[in-house]
């Protein structure tokens, strides 16, 4: 019988995506797991005990929504005890939204989530699935010098980065490197070695259980501002039945028009009760809101600053607080506070 003592054990979850994808008449289109093992057989050089769970039906990742997350959620609470490590098959496409929506609803992950995908699929001549699989699966076996996991959050390990989940950005299509964390430093590089930037990981100094959550609150609005945008346009959008949110996407260091119906707009949406979060547009930096006129004009109209978050930390933080049963004012404070490391606050 096999020896599986001691082997890192770790558990793969397949939702589908480029990497495990076939060419079909109609595209490209997610296949079974089987196809996608078969195609790497040097998964089992690594030694480790791989298990692994699939979505009945893998999905393009452009479908992806908070049910197929609490999926995700659920699979790993399921066997959060028995697994050293989840590595999370993912298209490319809404990954950072996914990275970021699970550093949410992992309450007290203290376990590696490494997140991975590929620009071509496993199988394909020239294809990076192969490699973006096997290095996942190395950082999600990684201990730490006190036999610890080396990762304790939700990360995306991706060609030569391990970034942070709740930091990331895909920022091409087409480049293999397709992940970055414009704000906050890489947690480790992969090259011929992989090598940890320790003083960036999340360590934690208690072994909570984990608490998963499932109650993601989709209504919400991103709203992105441009030269010209006109008022019924404003008006039209922050009138959206149902929506309880809006991320509002603004200029450079958090900046908007000082016009006064663009204002009020604004001010008379906040006395409605929605909860207006500004975001920069630029990939890199963040919001000053008080550096500025145009941006201080904001903060008085009542819309709170995100600092340095990424949208899709963004989306994702406020469907989590906004169904974490708070009041207006608790939500307001954790907007500008750092949750699982996803903004700067200095
Ligand atoms: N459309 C694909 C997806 O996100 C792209 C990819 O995996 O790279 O599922």
């Amino acid at each position: 019988m096999e020896n599986t003592v001691n082997k890192p054990k770790i558990l793969i979850i397949y939702t589908g995506g480029t990497i495990g994808m076939v060419e079909t008449p109609d595209g490209l289109q997610p296949f079974d797991f089987s196809h996608l093992m078969d195609n790497v057989p040097k998964v089992g050089q690594l030694g480790y005990d791989i298990q692994s769970v699939q979505f009945p039906h893998p999905i393009d990742s452009s479908n992806m929504n908070p049910s197929y997350w609490n999926q995700i959620v659920k699979d790993i609470a399921d066997n959060y005890d028995e697994y050293d490590g989840f590595v999370v098959l993912h298209g490319t496409d809404t990954m950072a939204y996914t990275a970021s929506a699970l550093s949410f609803m992992l309450r007290n992950l203290r376990k590696p989530v490494v997140i991975t995908g590929s620009q071509l699929p496993i199988g394909d001549t020239r294809e990076d699935g192969t490699e973006n699989l096997i290095s996942a699966l190395e950082v999600a076996a990684a201990k730490d010098e006190n036999g610890d996991p080396m990762i304790q959050e939700v990360v995306i390990s991706f060609q030569d980065y391990i970034v942070r989940g709740c930091r990331s950005t895909k920022f091409t299509s087409t480049g293999f490197e397709a992940f970055r964390s414009f704000n906050y430093p890489a947690l480790g590089t992969i090259d011929l070695h992989i090598e940890y930037a320790k003083p960036y990981l999340m360590r934690h100094d208690d072994h909570l259980p984990l608490d998963p959550f499932y109650s993601m609150d989709p209504n919400i609005l991103v709203m992105w501002l441009y030269p010209g945008i006109t008022e019924d346009v404003v008006k039209a959008q922050l009138a959206t039945p149902g929506i309880k949110a809006v991320i509002l996407r603004t200029f450079g260091a958090g900046n908007a028009p000082t016009e006064q119906w663009f204002l009020s707009a604004l001010s008379d949406a906040v006395s409605r009760g929605l909860i207006i979060y500004n975001v920069t547009q630029c990939l890199n930096g963040g919001d000053e809101q008080k550096r500025y006129y145009t941006g201080d004009m904001l903060s008085k109209a009542g819309v709170i600053t995100g600092y340095d978050i990424t949208v899709e930390a963004a989306v994702t933080k406020m469907m989590f607080l906004l169904g974490s049963g708070l009041s207006t004012d608790q939500i307001k404070q954790y907007l500008t506070t750092s949750i699982v490391g996803e903004i700067t606050v200095e």
